[in-house]
């Protein structure tokens, strides 16, 4: 099982975590954060395919795609 942890504290609300992942994983969620930016959310856990691309573009390192139970 995989889970993907969103850090609300360093997300800036830029989205480019859901353009790039090319399972539509992410969406935009109702959650705005201290700073005013909304944050993405995880919609389709189960089309991941924890390819991580998603971690590898986010410029403020708030996205992690990890192995649940590790
Ligand atoms: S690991 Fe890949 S498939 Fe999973 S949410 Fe991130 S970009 Fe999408
Ligand atoms: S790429 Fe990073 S900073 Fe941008 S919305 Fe996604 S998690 Fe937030």
């Amino acid at each position: 099982m995989i889970e993907i942890v969103i850090n609300s504290n360093y997300c800036k609300g830029c989205s480019i975590c859901i353009d790039f992942c090319p399972r539509d994983v992410l969406q935009p969620s109702k959650e705005i954060n201290a700073k005013g930016y909304t944050l993405p959310e995880v919609v389709n856990i189960e089309a991941c395919t924890q390819c991580q691309l998603c971690e590898i573009v986010c410029p403020d390192l708030a996205i992690a795609v990890t192995p649940k139970n590790k």
